[in-house]
C-alpha cells in the first residue's frame, strides 16, 4: 500500500478507519470542530495532489499546494485541476516556476505553520497505526495458540474442524494486516522526518548556518521564558556590520558574502546554550545573552568586536586587501522593558547611536 492511500484514508474519512484503529486510540482523539475539519481536508488535499504526482514534501511544493487548495489561488487550482483532468502529472519544473511567484508575497511562517500541522498529523497517525499493528500482532499470536489448542484436543467432529480452518483465516488475515500497519508507520515516519528536515532548513540561514531572524524569534520567547523561571538576567543585543555597503560596491556581492559568513563565524564562537546568535538579515545579527548582566554581555561581545576589528581581511578571489571589517553593537536589559519588542527597540537604538558615535563600537541602552 502506498503512504497517500494509507494516509488518506487516515486524514479523510472516519469509518475506513474502524477495522484498524484500536477502539482506545480512537477514543482518545477529540471532536473535530468545523474548523479543523477544514483544516484536516485542506491537509488531505494536499498530501493526496503530493502523492498522486509523486512530489516531495519540499517547500515549494506544500508552499503552491496550500495555495491552491486553500482558495488563495484559484487559478494554480484551475490548472492542476485541469492537468490532473487530462491525465498528466503535475511536474516539478512546473511547481519551482510558479513557486517563485509566491514566494515574496508569501512569508515563510505560513509554511513553517503548514508544516508543523502535517508534521502533527502524521504523528498521530504513526502512534495510532504503531499501536494498532501491537494489537494485529498480539491478536496473531493468541489466535495462533488457540488453534494450536484445538488441534491438540482432538476432538472428533466437523465443528471443531470448521473452527480450526475460521481461526487459520482470521489468522492470515491478521498476517496480511500486520504487515500493511508495520508498512504505514514505516510510510509515516519516513514522512515525519522529511517534514522535519524541511521545518529544520526553513530556521536556517543558508548563507551563514546560523539560526534565521525566524528561529530567533521563538529562541527569544524561550530564553525569555527560563530567565524569567529561574530569576536570571537577559540581555539582547543588535549588530551591524560597519560600511558594509562599501564592501560590496568595492569587492562585489560575493566577497561580501564571505565577510557576512567570517563575522557569523566569530560570533557563532561566543554561542553556548546561554548565549544565542542569529542571523537578523542582510549584515545584521542578534544575539541573547541568558544569566550575564547588561555589562557583561556587553563586554562579551566587546571582545568579538575587538577581535574582528583587529583581523585584517583579503579577497580570496584576486588577493586584494578588504583591509580591516567592524561592527557596530547596541545591547538592552531584556527585563527592564515592558516586553520583548520594547527591549529590542531599546537595543536597535544603543546601534543608532554606536553608529552615530564612530562605528566599532558596543553601547548599552
Ligand atoms: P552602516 O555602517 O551604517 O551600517 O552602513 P552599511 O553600508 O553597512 O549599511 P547599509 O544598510 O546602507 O548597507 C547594507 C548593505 O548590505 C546593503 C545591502 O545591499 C547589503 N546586503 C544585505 N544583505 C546582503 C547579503 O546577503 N549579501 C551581501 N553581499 N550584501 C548584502
Ligand atoms: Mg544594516
Ligand atoms: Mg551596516
Amino acid at each position: 500500500m502506498r503512504a497517500g492511500s494509507t494516509l488518506k484514508r487516515w486524514f479523510s474519512s472516519a469509518d475506513e478507519e474502524v477495522e484498524i484503529v484500536p477502539s482506545s486510540a480512537k477514543s482518545e482523539r477529540p471532536a473535530v470542530t468545523l474548523a479543523e475539519f477544514a483544516e484536516r481536508e485542506l491537509m488531505d488535499r494536499i498530501t493526496e495532489f503530493l502523492f498522486s504526482n509523486d512530489l516531495r514534501v519540499s517547500r515549494n511544493n506544500l508552499l503552491v499546494a496550500h495555495a491552491a487548495f486553500s482558495g488563495e489561488a484559484l487559478g494554480l487550482a484551475r490548472t492542476i485541476g485541469s492537468t490532473v483532468a487530462s491525465g498528466e502529472k503535475v511536474s516539478q519544473e512546473w511547481i519551482d516556476s510558479v513557486a517563485e511567484t509566491l514566494a515574496p508575497s508569501k512569508p515563510n511562517e505560513a509554511m513553517t505553520q503548514l508544516s508543523q500541522k502535517l508534521e502533527r498529523s502524521i504523528l498521530l497517525f504513526e502512534q495510532s497505526s504503531s499501536s494498532a499493528h501491537k494489537s494485529t500482532h498480539d491478536y496473531g499470536v493468541a489466535l495462533n495458540n488457540h488453534v494450536g489448542e484445538i488441534e491438540q484436543a482432538n476432538v472428533a467432529g466437523a465443528v471443531m474442524h470448521n473452527l480450526a480452518e475460521i481461526a487459520r483465516s482470521m489468522i492470515e488475515r491478521t498476517n496480511r494486516i500486520e504487515h500493511e500497519m508495520e508498512r504505514s508507520q514505516n510510510e509515516a515516519s519516513a514522512l515525519r522526518k522529511s517534514l522535519e528536515k524541511a521545518r529544520r532548513e526553513a530556521e536556517l540561514d543558508h548563507l551563514t548556518g546560523l539560526p534565521n531572524r525566524r528561529a530567533f524569534e521563538g529562541v527569544f520567547e524561550t530564553q525569555f521564558r527560563l530567565a524569567q523561571a529561574d530569576i536570571e538576567p537577559l540581555s539582547v543585543a543588535f549588530c551591524d556590520i560597519d560600511h558594509f555597503k562599501r564592501i560590496n560596491d568595492v569587492h562585489g556581492h560575493d566577497t561580501g558574502d564571505r565577510v557576512i559568513q567570517a563575522v557569523a563565524q566569530m560570533l557563532a564562537r561566543i554561542s553556548s546554550d546561554r548565549c544565542h546568535v542569529a542571523r537578523h538579515g542582510g549584515e545584521e545579527f542578534v544575539l541573547l545573552f541568558r544569566g550575564l548582566t547588561l555589562t557583561e554581555a556587553r563586554d562579551k561581545l566587546d571582545e568579538t568586536r575587538e577581535q574582528l576589528a583587529q583581523r585584517r581581511f583579503v579577497n580570496r578571489e584576486n588577493d586584494e586587501p578588504i583591509g580591516s571589517v567592524s561592527f557596530s553593537a547596541g545591547v538592552a536589559n531584556v527585563f527592564a522593558y515592558s516586553d520583548r519588542r520594547e527591549a529590542l527597540k531599546a537595543a536597535d537604538e544603543a546601534l543608532y547611536k554606536a553608529k552615530n558615535n564612530g562605528r566599532n563600537q558596543v553601547l548599552s541602552a
